[in-house]
C-alpha cells in the first residue's frame, strides 16, 4: 500500500469540478485517509514546488496556487502513486489522453487542475507538508481483497 498527495488547483475548485475529479479516485477503488479545503499559505506553496524554483513559470505558479482555495487529498491504494499519475494525465491539457483527469478537463498547461506526487520519495515529502502527524484516518475495508485482487 502507498498513500500519495493530490490536490485540486484553485482552477478546479473555482470551475466546480470538485465533486467529479475526487469521483473518479474513489470510482477507481482509491481510499482517500484525508481531504481538506485550504487556503495556500506561501511558504508551503514554495516548499512544495522548491524543484521549480528558478524556472520561468515558478512564480506564476506560486501566485495561482496560493491565489484561492485548493482542495487537498491523501489518497491510499496499492501502487497508489503511480495509478493517480496516470488518472491524471500529461501535464499539458491538450497532450493529455482522453480519459484522464487533465485530458477530459482542460486545455492548459499551466492552469492544469491538479497535483499529484510523482514518486513514493516525492509523495511522503509532500504528505508531510500538507497533513499534520496523526490528521490521516485509519481505514480498514475489507472490500480490498475483492478489489485489488490480481486473478
Ligand atoms: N507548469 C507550468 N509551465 C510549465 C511546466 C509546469 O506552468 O512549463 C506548472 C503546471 O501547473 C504543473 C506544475 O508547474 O502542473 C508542476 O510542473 P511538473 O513538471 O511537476 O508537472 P506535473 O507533475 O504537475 O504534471
Amino acid at each position: 500500500m502507498e498513500t500519495t498527495l493530490i490536490f485540486l488547483k484553485p482552477d478546479a475548485v473555482q470551475r466546480g469540478l470538485i465533486g467529479s475529479i475526487v469521483g473518479r479516485f474513489e470510482a477507481k477503488g482509491l481510499t482517500f485517509v484525508g481531504m481538506k479545503l485550504m487556503n495556500v499559505p506561501k511558504d508551503l506553496a514554495e516548499k512544495h514546488y522548491a524543484e521549480h524554483q528558478g524556472k520561468p513559470f515558478y512564480d506564476g505558479l506560486i501566485a495561482f496556487v496560493t491565489s484561492s482555495p485548493v482542495f487537498v487529498m491523501a489518497i491510499r491504494g496499492v501502487n497508489a502513486v503511480a495509478v493517480c499519475r496516470t488518472l491524471i494525465g500529461a501535464t499539458n491539457g491538450q497532450k493529455a489522453d482522453p480519459g484522464t483527469i487533465r485530458g477530459d478537463f482542460g486545455m492548459s498547461g499551466g492552469y492544469n487542475m491538479i497535483h499529484g506526487s510523482d514518486s513514493l520519495e516525492s509523495a511522503e515529502r509532500e504528505l508531510a507538508l500538507w497533513f499534520d502527524d496523526g490528521e490521516l484516518a485509519t481505514i480498514d475495508k475489507t472490500l480490498d481483497q475483492w478489489v485489488y485482487d490480481p486473478s
